[in-house]
């Protein structure tokens, strides 16, 4: 964007007429390098068509369009000519703001300086400021207008919490980029205020990126509550926010019977019984400042006074026939505007105005094409998309485990055209309902195929969701208000689905995915399309994303994987595809949707990777694996009770990670030796406030009863940063990867890990216990931790107590030596690691990939810890995902891990895979592995091992 800097203003200039003064400005952007010296003559031009006064001093010449190719890069100086000078149209300027722009990045100046255009003795003191900080604040005001938008609205929350629905609604905008977490954080400490009318307002002023305002409504109202505002400023002007929420507290209808439309509309001060109408803009410029004169001209000559918004940002409407105002609407090509007017004359009034900016105010105007369309309105570059390369892998998010080969059928999901608009609300209610009928039909036929299937209760919640009312109820105000069915029902799906998208549990989240799915269903009955039919033949289901009901209609006799260009290994769809042990990857980017219909497409599930038309050599190694595999899942299961003993006799032992020690029956039956990582974080997680002592130790017990006697490795809480406890505020950080989190956070609460430490050393009694710290960097943590355990073990009798660390900042691994004089064992936590070594944000949508704890770099941070360990006797775990992996897992044993701590299902594979091997083997492998230069090197080198 482009913003006013002091070095692009220059004081106390001089010129004898205008065109001196344009001279001298043309000269300034010269000797900055933005323009050539042509330029000058598009600035005369431009001058030519009309003045670019705006009013209280200041003048803003920019060049023609025409003259654009004169700019080498978009700039602005700011030239002060205190003794003022006479325009050609008689204005005296005291400022030129003269813009080279390449685009339409002057829009924001212009809207910005609009602003300030109504300051009471502006021009005064453009004229007679000395410093360029000064002239630079004469010309800013803060906007005090906020983001309130259909994004910012989350309509129809399973709630009735003012708070929860606060914290909804500041999710939202933190998700939206308006606010930080500490913002978050702050929100949360307050308690919504009433504003009257069931209606309440948390408001915060930290942590704020861009001033907004979010409303929660609850999908039951209540005569005390019909919906939470949220409101982040930080030292804004607030007044004409509070007038907007007061419009919307002072409008007769009750809350809950507004579309997501007419709040909008009531927040923008547009009457309930306004006319409106809603009109793109085709403008190549947008709405600049002819187009804008010529507006007010068509707005002023209309009977009824009109008022524009724009849909897109914030809600305010302007009067249609302020020309500051309207230019301050920053409008662009593509967005939409929304004319209104009340009483009489109104109908009239607006289409007069909607056909006169449709026809281009008197500029020619082209439709926008297809790419414009997408990127107005996702506001992004379209990238152009790369085919896939035969035999080549192409890493993704491995979603469920197994290796499939066979051909692609891809799922083209049908076009759903159809029109906006209705004329006939009932006729359209009848489609809809008509629509909603066939899909319920169409769901109990796949509820049935599915019984006793995973997926039968998914759908059963989708057939529930077709007879939520106020999904109907939505859909058909929307309608009523002149929507066609499709728009109207899909309008009120995206609403609730947005809304669910919002909240902080993530599982409620989810069903974001599943109203999309079951609003599409309906959405193809009333478009009258059916879905693409798959092969007889057996295939690989490759699609962009796929819903919950689309994978549960997969005939699983004839599909033998699933790849996605979307989603992660959370997504429903990845849940269902373990639960049908379909191999799946996921998450593997838009080039997938370039591969054709039945190309040979290899599925690793394991790796997560996919290989497009692999060779013949690649075929063969996979059958071989393929073969492999299913004698491995066979034999693992039979044996998986006994202990993971190389063939050459070296014990290792395999455990469980586990978040909740209700599983631990089921880890145990599995053949896990014990739990090797209890994230015991989700235990607080799942309190609204921190648990007490008996609390904890109920839960630690149950893992101890159900263990008889095997060992449990218990983390203490690991929290902070990017997972922050509702009732543990923090402060907001640039960095939380890097912020207060682990054993960090734990030590400036002793309180709380004492607690922790107190329930766990009485849960275990006898029994064997592992404590050990998260994100240790050094001794000097270590020790401070420990000597709480000390402390309370000279009170509680623990006789059989082990303190380590989990080794997951290098800066412990390149201290390990140190460490291992003070601690009783190391577990590594490779996820971490990987993340702070490679500078990879583990959660990284598009890098993550590429975050591969094979990466030689970890691999000898991980060398350096054991041996450091076995130096001094000490044991070491490994409690990253990396243990699980298949290809990892003889690199770990080579390195000397004496403890693998995996996913409770991967158990018994990973001890299958450790009995396949021979120490000596894994040794080799991981001394080749230490010795290599990248990731892929790695893996390549342990494909073709
Ligand atoms: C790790 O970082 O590898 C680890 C096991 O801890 P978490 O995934 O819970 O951060
Ligand atoms: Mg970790």
């Amino acid at each position: 964007m482009l913003t006013l800097t002091p070095e692009d203003i220059r004081l106390g200039c001089q010129a004898a007429d205008w065109r001196e003064a344009l001279s001298l400005a043309s000269q300034e952007l010269e000797k900055a390098g933005r323009t050539t010296p042509e330029y000058h003559q598009g600035l005369l031009d431009r001058e030519n068509q009309s003045s670019t006064v705006l009013g209280n001093g200041i003048a803003i010449p920019h060049g023609t369009p025409d003259s654009r190719e004169y700019v080498r890069s978009t700039g602005i100086r700011v030239l002060q000519f205190p003794e003022g000078i006479t325009w050609h149209d008689g204005a005296k300027v005291h400022v030129l703001v003269t813009i080279a722009a390449q685009s339409d990045e002057h829009l924001d100046i212009l809207r910005h300086l609009t602003r300030v255009l109504d300051k009471p003795g502006l021009a005064e003191r453009l004229a007679n400021a000395t410093d360029r900080n000064e002239l630079l604040a004469a010309l800013s005001r803060t906007p005090a207008t906020a983001r309130c938008d259909r994004e910012t609205l989350l309509l129809g929350l399973p709630t009735t919490d003012t708070r929860e629905l606060a914290l909804s609604a500041a999710a939202r905008l933190q998700a939206l980029g308006c606010v930080e977490p500490g913002f978050i954080a702050g929100l949360v400490a307050q308690a919504p205020v009433a504003l009257g009318r069931g209606l309440w307002l948390a408001h915060f002023g930290e942590g704020v990126n861009q001033p907004a305002l979010a409303l929660a409504t609850p999908s039951k109202a209540q005569e005390n509550l019909s919906g939470v505002l949220c409101l982040a400023t930080q030292g804004e002007d607030t007044q004409p926010l509070l007038e907007q929420i007061d419009h919307l507290l002072t409008q007769p209808t009750p809350l809950g019977m507004l579309s997501a439309e007419a709040i909008l509309a009531r927040l923008a001060g547009e009457q309930a019984d306004a006319v409106t109408r809603e009109v793109r803009l085709l403008n190549a410029h947008g709405l600049h400042a002819r187009p804008a004169k010529q507006l007010v001209q068509v707005a002023r000559e209309q009977a009824a006074p009109l008022k524009l918004r724009l849909l897109e940002g914030d809600a305010q409407a302007i009067s249609a026939t302020s020309l500051t105002r309207v230019i301050s609407l920053g409008a662009r090509r593509g967005q939409t505007l929304v004319v209104s007017a009340s009483g009489e004359n109104a109908q009239t009034s607006v289409d007069a105005l909607a056909e006169a900016i449709e026809q281009g105010l008197g500029e020619p105007v082209t439709p926008l094409h297809s790419s414009e369309r997408e990127r107005t309105a996702t506001d992004q570059t379209v990238q152009p998309i790369q085919s896939l390369v035969p035999d080549e892998p192409l890493k993704a998010v491995a979603a469920s485990p197994g290796l499939a080969v066979a051909p692609a059928f891809v799922l083209r999901m049908p076009a759903m055209d159809y029109a906006d608009k209705a004329e006939d609300p009932s006729a359209e209610n009848q489609r809809l309902n008509q629509a909603i009928d066939e899909a319920f039909s169409q769901l109990e036929a796949l509820i049935k195929q599915a019984e006793g299937g995973e997926a039968g209760p998914i759908l059963a919640v989708h057939a529930e969701m077709l007879r939520d009312e106020d999904l109907h109820e939505a859909a058909t105000e929307a309608i009523d208000e002149g929507a066609s069915a499709e728009a109207g029902w899909w309008q009120a799906i995206d609403t609730a689905a947005s809304a669910q998208e919002a909240l902080a549990d993530r599982l409620l989240a989810e069903r974001a995915a599943d109203l999309r799915d079951v609003g599409r269903r309906v959405l193809a009955n009333l478009c009258g399309v059916s879905m693409p039919t798959p092969p007889d033949e057996p295939y690989v289901l490759v699609a962009d994303d796929l819903g919950p009901s689309d994978v549960a209609r997969l005939d699983t006799q004839r599909v033998r994987g699933l790849v996605t260009a979307k989603g992660g290994a959370t997504s429903h769809s990845a849940i269902l595809a373990r639960a049908l042990g379909l191999p799946a990857v996921v998450g593997a980017g838009e080039r997938l949707l370039t591969l054709d219909d039945g190309v040979e497409l290899v599925v690793d599930g394991e790796r997560g990777c996919i290989v497009p038309a692999p060779g013949s050599e690649r075929r063969e190694r996979l059958q071989r694996r393929l073969e492999q595999l299913e004698e491995l899942q066979r034999d693992a299961h039979e044996a998986r009770l006994e202990p993971a003993r190389t063939r050459d006799n070296h014990t290792v032992e395999v455990c469980a990670n586990l978040g909740n020690t209700a599983h631990t029956p089921e880890a145990v039956e599995r053949g896990a030796d014990g739990i090797g990582l209890l994230r015991t974080e989700f235990i607080f997680m799942a309190h609204s406030e921190a648990p007490d002592q008996a609390t904890q130790e109920a839960e630690y017990r149950k893992a101890f009863d159900a263990l008889d006697g095997l060992p449990l490795v218990a983390r203490t809480l690991d929290v902070g940063g990017d997972k922050p406890l509702d009732y543990w505020p923090l402060p907001a950080e640039d960095n939380p990867f890097l912020g207060l989190r682990g054993i960090r956070l734990s030590l400036t609460r002793p309180e709380i890990l004492e607690t922790q430490l107190r329930a766990l050393l009485s849960a275990a009694g006898e029994r064997p216990l592992r404590i050990m710290f998260p994100m240790v960097k050094d001794l000097a943590e270590f020790r401070a931790a420990k000597a709480l355990v000390d402390k309370l073990r000279e009170e509680i009798h623990a006789p059989d107590v082990q303190v380590g660390v989990m080794i997951e900042i290098p800066s412990s691994a390149l201290l390990a030596h140190s460490l291992a004089a003070e601690v009783d064992f190391f577990s590594i936590g490779t996820n971490d690691l990987t993340q702070y070594t490679l500078a990879i944000d583990r959660g990284h949508a598009e890098l993550s990939a590429e975050s591969d704890g094979l990466h030689p770099a970890v691999l000898r941070l991980i060398a350096m810890t054991v041996e450091a360990a076995h130096a001094q006797n000490r044991w070491v775990g490994i409690c990253g995902e990396l243990g699980s992996d298949p290809q990892a897992i003889p690199v770990l044993l080579g390195l000397g891990v004496d403890e693998f701590s995996v996913t409770s299902r991967r158990v018994p594979l990973v001890k299958a895979c450790i009995r396949n091997l021979t120490l000596d083997e894994a040794r080799d492998q991981a001394q080749k592995a230490l010795g290599l230069a990248t990731a892929s090197e790695v893996r390549e080198l342990l494909e073709a091992l």
